[in-house]
C-alpha cells in the first residue's frame, strides 16, 4: 500500500482503512465546523465607520489581510481540487482533502462577508495580489514553486516527479497555510485584543484552527510519502526545503513591516520577524528537518490561540469550549 503512485488503490473503497490518521483530520475538521454569519459583524461595522476610532495605519492594516487573504484561499483550494486531489489516490487522505476543500470555501465565504458587512470596495481588496508588491511576490513565490504540477501531463512516476509533487505540497501546506498566513494572524488577533474589529479577529481565529489542521495533515501526508519513498529524501532535497522556508521566512518579514509599521498594536517590526522565524522553526521541526532561527515565541497569546481548542458559545458571541464531535490530538 501507498499514498501515491498506487494502481491497486480503487478510490472508491475507503474501507479498510489504510491510514487511520487521514481519517482522524476528517473527523476534527467536522468537530470545528462553523460559518462566517454565526460570528456577528456588527460592532465592527459601528467601529470600521466610526470616525477616526481606527488609525489610518491600523484601517491599511486591515485592508491589506483581507487583500492577502480572499486570494490566498482560493489559490489554496485550487491547488487541492486541480493538483493534490489528482495524485493522492487513497481514499480516506481524499475524505480529508473534500473536508479541506469545503473549510477552503468558508474561508473564502469570510471575506465575502466581511467585504460585504463593511461596505469594502472589492475591486480594491480582489486586486491586491496585483498591485500591493508584497503580497504580489508571496503569491508568486507560491505559484512558481508549483507550476509543474499544474501541467495536465504531470504525474508523479519515479523520484524526480514525486519530489515535484512534495514540493507543491511543501509551497501550499508549509509555506502558504504555515508561514505566509501567520503574519496576518498575528495582526488580526492583536487587533481583537485591543477590542477592536473583534468580529473579524474571531473569524481570523477560527480561520486559524482550521489552518493547524490543514497545515498538520500537509506535513503527515509529506512525512508519508517521504517515508514510503525514502529515496527522494536526499541532503540536497532537504537543504532545497530549508532554503525555501529561508525565503518565504524574508518575504513574510517584508509583508509583516510594510503592513504593520513600527509601534502599532504596541508590536514594532522585530518582534514580527522574531514570530515569523520562530514560527518557521516549528514547521521545519514537523519535517523533522533541523532549526534555522532558534528564536523564542514573542507573542506567547498567540500560541494559546493556536493551540487551545477553541469553540465558540455561539450565545454569548465569545470563544469558548464547544465542539461538535471528537476531538484530535497531533504531535
Ligand atoms: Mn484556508
Ligand atoms: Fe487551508
Amino acid at each position: 500500500m501507498s499514498i501515491i503512485n498506487n494502481s491497486k488503490t480503487d478510490p472508491n473503497k475507503i474501507l479498510p482503512i489504510t491510514y487511520p490518521w487521514a481519517r482522524d483530520y476528517y473527523k476534527a475538521g467536522v468537530a470545528n465546523n462553523w460559518t462566517p454569519e454565526e460570528v456577528s459583524m456588527q460592532k465592527d461595522v459601528e467601529q470600521w465607520k466610526a470616525p477616526g476610532f481606527l488609525s489610518s495605519t491600523e484601517r491599511r492594516l486591515i485592508l491589506w489581510n483581507l487583500g492577502f487573504f480572499s486570494t490566498a484561499e482560493s489559490l489554496t483550494a485550487n491547488n487541492i481540487v486541480l493538483a493534490v486531489y489528482n495524485h493522492v489516490t487513497n481514499p480516506e487522505a481524499r475524505q480529508y482533502l473534500l473536508r479541506q476543500g469545503f473549510e477552503e470555501a468558508i474561508h473564502t465565504d469570510t471575506f465575502i462577508y466581511c467585504c460585504d458587512t463593511l461596505g469594502l470596495d472589492p475591486d480594491e481588496i480582489y486586486n491586491m495580489y496585483n498591485t500591493i508588491p508584497s503580497i504580489e511576490e508571496k503569491d508568486n513565490f507560491v505559484v512558481e514553486l508549483t507550476k509543474s504540477v499544474f501541467d495536465p501531463t504531470f504525474t508523479t512516476d519515479g523520484e524526480e516527479n514525486t519530489r515535484k509533487f512534495v514540493r507543491d505540497l511543501i509551497g501550499y501546506y508549509v509555506i502558504m497555510e504555515g508561514i505566509f498566513f501567520y503574519a496576518g494572524f498575528a495582526m488580526m488577533l492583536a487587533l481583537k485584543r485591543q477590542n477592536k474589529m473583534i468580529g473579524i479577529g474571531e473569524q481570523f481565529e477560527y480561520i486559524m484552527r482550521d489552518e493547524s489542521l490543514h497545515l498538520a495533515f500537509g506535513c503527515d501526508l509529506i512525512k508519508t510519502i517521504r517515508d514510503e519513498n525514502p529515496g527522494i529524501w536526499t541532503q540536497a532535497f532537504q537543504d532545497e526545503i530549508i532554503d525555501l522556508v529561508k525565503k518565504a521566512v524574508d518575504l513574510e518579514k517584508r509583508y509583516a513591516h510594510d503592513a504593520c509599521p513600527e509601534g502599532l498594536l504596541g508590536i514594532n517590526a522585530e518582534q514580527f520577524s522574531q514570530y515569523v522565524e520562530f514560527v518557521a522553526d516549528r514547521r521545519l521541526e514537523r519535517l523533522d528537518l533541523p532549526k534555522v532561527y532558534g528564536r523564542k515565541n514573542p507573542f506567547a497569546w498567540m500560541s494559546q490561540a493556536t493551540d487551545l481548542s477553541k469553540e465558540k458559545n455561539f450565545f454569548e458571541t465569545r470563544v469558548t469550549e464547544y465542539q461538535t464531535g471528537g476531538v484530535l490530538t497531533w504531535d
